[in-house]
């Protein structure tokens, strides 16, 4: 069995303008200075000193006991549930989920859980659609025990849960002894944009993590918080994945760096999403997603322009993004500029005219 490696096309021209996705952005010189001057130690017996000072940070900045740095924000997804279901019990996420359809089935295969699809606008569901799925503790019914929504809701078109909704969900799932984890692979891109801190966003979720290696810019890693108990069973199964590390000061003081220089740019990006979907919007044909943060989806088929056929042609013009679910996903982040975003306005300008 082949499987395709979700990479671009190696016989492509360069790319000039990376839209695929915000995980691409490379590391800056600066940043690979902080890395080079980190101190080390060995991580697995807490020993790492920037390791540690990076999880005190984020424990802080999310309001939580603690925090653990994990390889990767698909790891703080997978040791989250591990740490808090047990086989046959069911989580509830939005049929969009990063946890349903992009993390290898690992909370099947790795936990035995399964996950109840909840619906709704934008990759959201609503707090009704939640009360609505829940059902009683019985015998013949698997135990619902975790509620985890993504913030923002990355197929949903990078979209912002409100923090009313927040709460109500909380609400609803605490009157049912739900656990609530929120995956905020991009929660500061939604903080950034709502102008509401961290902490408050996350207030009442059981565990809640920031990836570090997507719009933040550091080349790996993201960092998952909760109560002093939760991060105790997490470091247990990060063990278990074989995530434990050893110096890995050297890419925490990336992540450090990124708290300290990268947060508040997001809103750059968050800009030049914006004039992107402005200069889509103009071109007769093309349906787009008004952007809440830095992903634009849109739609070129109106302009009799297919969305693999926009891809390839884009591509051709050293422009690279990708079909999600339907829709092309152009994604804005560190090494875009709002001059690269002007330029790939004028070649899908160009595409449709030739079309
Ligand atoms: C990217 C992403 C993840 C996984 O993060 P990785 O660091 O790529 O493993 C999880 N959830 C959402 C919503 C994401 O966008």
């Amino acid at each position: 069995m082949h499987y395709t490696p979700a990479r671009p096309d190696p016989t492509a021209p360069a790319v000039r303008i990376n839209l695929l996705s915000d995980t691409q952005t490379k590391p800056t010189p600066a940043m690979r200075e902080a890395m080079a001057r980190a101190e080390v130690g060995d991580e697995q017996v807490g020993d790492d000193p920037t390791t540690n000072e990076l999880n005190a940070r984020v424990a802080d900045l999310l309001g939580k006991e603690a925090a653990v740095f994990m390889p990767s924000g698909t790891m703080c997804n997978v040791a989250a549930t591990l740490a808090t279901c047990r086989p046959g019990d069911e989580i509830l996420a939005h049929a969009t989920a990063h946890i349903i359809a992009r993390e290898g089935g690992a909370h099947a295969a790795l936990g035995g859980f399964q996950i109840t699809q909840l619906h709704g606008d934008d990759g959201q569901f609503t707090p009704e659609t939640f009360r609505a799925a829940l059902h009683p503790r019985t015998r013949y019914q698997p135990p619902q025990v975790l509620v985890s929504v993504e913030q923002t809701a990355n197929i949903g078109g990078g979209t912002i849960w409100k923090k009313a909704a927040l709460d109500e969900v909380v609400r609803i799932a605490k009157d049912h002894g739900l656990a609530t984890h929120m995956d905020g692979a991009r929660l500061l891109n939604a903080t950034v944009a709502s102008g509401i801190s961290p902490r408050d966003m996350t207030a009442g979720w059981d565990s809640a993590w920031i990836d570090f290696s997507k719009g933040l810019g550091a080349p790996i890693g993201g960092v998952i918080a909760g109560t002093r108990a939760f991060i105790d069973d997490v470091w247990r199964w990060k063990q278990r994945l074989g995530g434990s590390m050893r110096q890995s000061g050297v890419c925490a003081a990336a992540c450090i760096y990124a708290l300290d220089h990268h947060v508040d740019r997001l809103a750059d990006d968050h800009a030049n999403a914006r004039a992107l979907a402005r200069g889509l919007a103009q071109i007769n044909g093309i349906a787009v997603q008004t952007p809440e943060t830095n992903l634009v989806f849109f739609k070129p088929d109106g302009a009799g322009v297919s969305g693999d056929k926009m891809i390839a042609e884009l591509r051709k013009r050293g422009v690279t993004l990708a079909m999600m679910d339907g829709r092309i996903r152009a994604c804005t982040h560190l090494d875009v500029t709002a001059a690269m975003i002007e330029e790939a306005i004028g070649h899908v300008r160009d595409i449709v005219r030739g079309a």
